[in-house]
Parts: structure tokens; sequence; C-alpha cells
């Protein structure tokens, strides 16, 4: 697939009303997956109609419009981004926009299941950072949390990655009662691999037909705990998400939490979501989003006027969220599931 030539990048086109500079674009290129992690969606899911999503070739040309109005970072997650067909094309043509004018970096957030068929596709596109979700290193947690998932498979998915030469960071969602007793373990083994790992607060999104009320474990608990056997220095380490980074002294490995629920992250909120069917979602907490689908298809607009589009959804950014469970009724605050927007 051939992408278009990269508009002059404009750093000061996306600044929200509340003074950020938008600069880093998730991109969901698919809802669909090939797991069904007990925390992101329920077994029974119904999937978009393929005539809703966008082309490889659109996401592509929507993606260059960002850029050109000053996106550095683009990160392509789902669902699961490395089941969708074809998708190698994507990265390809998006890792031919990085460059001095155009973009810094292209990573990728996966659950690894098809990581064997495609790390070396990845690097030689111009991907070099990874995110692969593990939140158990147990087989029968991990095929109890993933519900259809092998752990070997994304195990095997891991080392591919990492011979291939891309550095990994493992994301895992924190669980009350289900993984919390094995932080250590992704601790240690992280560190004997050369891997950061990041732990992640349960957020409330989307109907799951469960209860979240009693898996939620607040991170800063966790933090404590965990200092009592680990010495967690501090760093000013930033990869432009939201993740607090400690260095783990005794592995030489960087630490995050990222803690929506303990801890306000918006002040500093430098990105956008964009879902495969075009829909711009400005705050993964909020519901307020712009259809970028309708312009991008309509002949009578060019690539001033979707720019444009893209311009007047920033100008509605919102301040932040607010995620709450509700303990009474026990709904998610935002009802779309995680796999819409990507996380
Ligand atoms: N399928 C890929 C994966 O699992 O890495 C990418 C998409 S997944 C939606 C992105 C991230 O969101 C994963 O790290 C996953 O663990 C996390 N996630 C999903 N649902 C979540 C929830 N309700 N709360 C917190 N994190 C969640
Ligand atoms: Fe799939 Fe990722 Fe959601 Fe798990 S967290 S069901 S792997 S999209």
């Amino acid at each position: 697939m051939k992408g278009l030539p990269p508009p002059a990048r404009n750093p000061t086109a996306m600044i929200d009303p509340f003074g950020r500079a938008i600069s880093y674009l998730r991109v969901s290129v698919t809802d669909r997956c090939d797991l069904r992690c007990v925390y992101c969606m329920a077994e029974d899911m119904t999937f978009l109609p393929k005539a809703e999503i966008l082309s490889l070739e659109e996401l592509d040309r929507l993606c260059g419009a960002f850029i050109g109005l000053g996106v550095q970072r683009i990160r392509l997650t789902g669902g699961e981004p490395l089941v969708r067909k074809d998708v190698m094309t994507l990265f390809r043509s998006l890792g031919a926009r990085i460059g001095p004018q155009g973009l810094k970096e292209l990573t990728v957030t996966t659950n690894g299941t098809q990581l064997t068929k495609h790390a070396e596709g990845l690097y030689a596109a111009g991907v070099r950072r990874i995110n692969v979700s593990l939140d158990s290193l147990d087989p029968g947690t991990f095929k109890a949390l993933t519900r259809w998932g092998r752990l070997e498979q994304t195990l095997d998915g891991i080392f591919a990655a990492k011979a291939a030469g891309l550095q990994v960071k493992i994301n895992a969602v924190a669980m009350k009662g289900v993984n919390e007793q094995e932080f250590d373990r992704l601790i240690a083994w992280c560190g004997e691999h050369g891997f950061d790992l990041t732990l992640i607060e349960t957020m409330p999104m989307g109907d799951i037909t469960g209860d979240r009320t009693d898996q939620y474990l607040p991170l800063s608990m966790v933090r404590a705990d965990l200092r009592q056997r680990w010495t967690l220095e501090d760093t000013d380490y930033a990869t432009g998400g939201p993740a607090r980074y400690y260095t783990v002294a005794e592995t030489g490995r960087r630490l995050g939490f990222i803690t929506p629920m303990t801890h306000n992250f918006c002040e500093s909120c430098n990105r956008v979501r964009l879902t495969c069917t075009g829909t711009l979602y400005m705050c993964l907490g909020q519901e307020d989003s712009a259809d970028l689908r309708a312009v991008l298809r309509d002949p009578s607009v060019g690539e001033a006027g979707l720019q444009q589009a893209i311009r007047d959804a920033i100008a509605r950014k919102p301040k932040g969220h607010d995620f709450i469970i509700d303990r009474r009724h026990k709904t998610p605050s935002v009802g779309r599931h995680m796999s819409v927007t990507g996380g």
C-alpha cells in the first residue's frame, strides 16, 4: 500500500482548550480479538460488520492527516491488532512515514499470540518498542483470565519479539484475588529477560457480565506492599503515556503504575483515540466523539477539510475523565468496551 506524501508538519496545530499539545494517537485497527479477557470482553461479543470498518488505506490516510497536524507517536491497538487481515501493510505504510518531518515512533499493543509470525515484520516496518499484555505466568490463571488463551503461545510470541530486536514492555492488569500474588514473580521474570513491566488498574469500561468492585485493586496499596521486598527508585523516565515509573534496583528494569482510579493523570494528557470505524474519542473516559469516517468518505472534502474536522474535534477535548465504579448499581461508567478504543 502506498501512503500519501506527508503534509508539512505543523506542531502547534493541535493545542486543546486546556493548552495541551496533542502529539500521540492511538488507533484501534479492529474490535475483534482471538482472546476474551474477562476484564475486557464478554464471552459472547457482537462485533462490528465489516462495512463499517475503515480500510487499511483509509486508516493510513487518516493517520497521515494527524501526523500533518503534529502527531509524533502512533500506537496501533485493538481488539487484537495483529489478527486484522493484512495489517502488516498498514505497519509498513505508517513506518514509511517515520522521519524528521513526520512520525517519530510507531508502536503496538498486542496480546502476543501472533508475534511468532509477525515480530520480524514489525521490526522491518520500523517498530522498535512493543507492549505485550500478560497478566499471569501461571498457565491455569492465564487460561481463566483470557478464557481462550494458551500461556505458551503468548510466551513464544514474547521471545520471538525479543529475538527480532524489539524492546518489550509487559502490561499486566492488577486484579484482586486473581493475580495479586504474582507481582513478585512477574517483576523477577521481567528482570531476568530484560523487559519493563507496567501494572494497570482495572478500569470500568463496557459490560463484562461480572462485578468489577470485587476485582478492583488500588495500585497505591500494591506499590506499598512491593516496597517491602523491592527497592523502587524514583525516576523521571516517561514514555509520553500515563504511567508513573520506578527503577527496580534489584533487577535494573523499570516498573510502571497506571492508576486512572486513584490518581488523575489528565493534566498532562497528550493523546486522542481513533477507532476502526473512524470515530475519534478525545478522552478514554468520556463519551463525546467525532465521526471522521463521514468526512473521510465525503468526496467533496479534501485534505484541508479533513484536518479542519480533526482540529474541530480537538477543540472539544475535555479537561479529564470521571471514572467511577458505581458500587450501588455496579454499572460501568463508560459503556463501550476497552477493545473499541484499545486502552
Ligand atoms: N489486544 C491487545 C492487548 O491485549 O494488549 C490490545 C488491546 S487491549 C484492549 C489494550 C490493553 O488494555 C491491554 O493491556 C489490556 O490488558 C487493557 N485492558 C483491557 N480492558 C481493561 C480494563 N477494563 N481495565 C484496564 N485495562 C484494560
Ligand atoms: Fe483481546 Fe486485548 Fe481485550 Fe484481551 S485485553 S480480550 S487480548 S483486546
